[in-house]
């Protein structure tokens, strides 16, 4: 050969060894749902692993076999996750949220072998145990048996070996219609996606990095955190329970500068925050993702001095789509003009591609004009090609573009503008209607907690616009308060036809509104 360069598979487990060698010392906190504390380290996290692989050969798991987990956060889960895919195996996240029938069919169909989870999910271990038919392990994290069972063994071992386009990692999404259906993740694309979370627009990591993942290891890989905290070297702060006040004190004792959740749990931290009097000092990246962040969130964190990374993304994406990077002209801007950036979903790492393409044809290419909005459509190295078992491919060849299901704006510097979903749109008289932006608008009314809107059946029109609107306590608000205010922004042909005061809007595993449930909901409602 003319020369050559080292050709080294890219197997996740180079991260753990990574993290071992080179941030060895680094500490990993753990607070338990019971309010006892500990402490281990990268080179604790990987001694572990490699004795739970150990401990799993003894078992009979061989590569390939799915070793599931049902657990928050905190850092046995963490062992589990480098242990499943050191014994070659593929790590299977359950959510624990789910619903019976899906936990049922998730684990079933995943053929998952053993199953690890947390003490406070026994009684879902008990329902289930009889329905689920592969499983042949139980091992709880937090009573001791995990720990005695890995501690049997004395870490003298290896990582299986491998190819790096061998699976590592399984995760079901909810699903809105249908079965839930399963991504699976090779070694390949979790490290180059780990790899990309490096990058300072996305996690912001470097060596004084702390943090402490809101998202749970259970939701889209916890958008990748594992990974990429170890391939940084980053300390760790984990809460095995999301309770404001516990976070909040977790955050502030331990000085922790990251952190990462969906819009919700910023809202919670608010609560608690307003309440106390208590502040986040040490707080200096925030990454929201998974739904629309609201402006008044991003308002709130940025005059915190928090950076926010708005993202972008969805369990077939791995989950990095995009985030809400610094645009060139950044420090020329007004705080509201960078508001308004930080509230679109920002642009793609190097890796993603993107475009839209026609709501109704789904083929026709929309330019990036900052105006049309259209199906929005992805590509790249960590996006599925096919669902775990699907018979057919979910990104057809030959241009690989996987629908996401999303509406979206894209703007002439890429920045992506998420509209609504394409099932979630609605339509009213041949014209579409943003939900998502009927939402948010309502949401900025000081009576409301929650809003959502779908669309409803219209002999005329097709579809027009409901909105459900959940109160804030105490506050006195009608219809029409409701209506003058979404004037002040939306087109006067989107306002809602009507609006309808509810105590709860449903929402779904992840902690999303469930529009399929709402809409079930209001099947039988009639406009006038
Ligand atoms: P599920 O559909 O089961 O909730 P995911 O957790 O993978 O699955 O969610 C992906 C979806 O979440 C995206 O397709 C998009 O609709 C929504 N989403 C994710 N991030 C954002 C965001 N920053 N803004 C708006 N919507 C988002």
């Amino acid at each position: 050969p003319l020369g050559a360069m080292q050709d080294w598979d890219l197997r996740v487990t180079h991260l753990i060894d990574h993290a071992a060698r080179e941030h060895g010392a680094r500490e990993i906190t753990t607070r338990w749902a019971d309010g006892s504390e500990t402490v281990t380290n990268w080179a604790g996290i990987r001694h572990d692993a490699l004795r739970m692989t150990q401990a799993l050969r003894k078992l009979g798991v061989v590569a390939g076999d799915r070793i599931a987990t049902l657990a928050m956060n905190h850092s046995r889960h963490l062992v589990s996750w480098y242990g499943a895919v050191g014994v070659g195996g593929v790590l299977h996240t359950i959510n624990p949220r789910l619903f019976d029938d899906q936990l049922e069919y998730i684990a079933n169909h995943a053929e998952d072998q053993v199953l690890l989870y947390d003490k406070a999910f026994q009684p879902i271990v008990d329902r289930m145990q009889a329905k689920w038919t592969t499983i042949r392990h139980y091992i709880c994290f937090d009573n001791g048996d995990f720990e005695d069972w890995i501690g049997a063994e004395d870490g003298q071992t290896e990582w299986a070996d491998g190819d790096e386009r061998d699976p590592c990692m399984l995760c079901y999404t909810s699903g809105t219609t249908g079965h839930p259906k399963g991504v699976l993740y090779m070694h390949r694309s979790t490290m180059l996606h780990a790899i990309t979370g490096l990058q300072p627009a996305i996690f912001d990591f470097d060596a004084r990095s702390v943090m402490l993942p809101v998202v749970p290891m259970f939701h889209a890989a916890s958008w990748g955190l594992p990974w990429s905290g170890a391939a940084a070297g980053i300390r760790f702060v984990f809460s095995q329970v999301n309770d404001a006040a516990v976070l909040c004190h977790l955050m502030n004792r331990e000085k922790v500068t990251h952190s990462a959740g969906v819009p919700t749990v910023w809202l919670a931290t608010f609560q608690h925050m307003d309440a106390t009097g208590e502040g986040l000092p040490s707080l200096r990246h925030a990454i929201i993702g998974g739904s629309a962040a609201p402006r008044f969130m991003l308002e709130r964190l940025m005059k915190m001095g928090v950076n926010v990374a708005h993202a972008w993304g969805m369990t077939e994406t791995s989950p990095i789509g995009t985030t809400g990077a610094k645009t060139w002209d950044w420090d020329d801007l007004s705080f509201d003009e960078q508001v308004s950036i930080k509230q679109m979903q920002g642009r793609v790492p190097f890796g993603v591609q993107l475009r839209t393409v026609d709501l109704d044809d789904n083929t026709v290419e929309l330019p990036r004009d900052g105006k049309s909005a259209g199906a929005l459509q992805v590509r790249g190295p960590w996006v599925i090609k096919r669902y775990f078992k699907a018979e057919e491919d979910a990104a057809p060849d030959p241009d690989q573009w996987f629908d996401t299901g999303d509406v979206g704006i894209l703007h002439p510097d890429g920045t992506l503008q998420l509209t609504d979903r394409t099932k979630d749109v609605i339509k009213s008289g041949g014209e579409w209607i943003s939900s998502v932006e009927l939402e948010n608008a309502a949401c900025g009314h000081p009576g409301v907690a929650e809003a959502a809107a779908i669309g409803i059946f219209h002999p005329k029109w097709d579809e027009r616009p409901i909105l459900v609107v959940v109160k804030k306590p105490g506050a006195e608000v009608t219809a029409d308060d409701i209506k003058a205010h979404l004037a002040q922004s939306v087109a006067k042909w989107w306002l809602p036809d009507a609006v309808e005061f509810v105590d709860e809007i449903p929402h779904g595993g992840t902690g999303k509104i469930s529009k399929k449930d709402l809409r079930d909901q209001f099947r039988d409602y009639r406009l006038a």
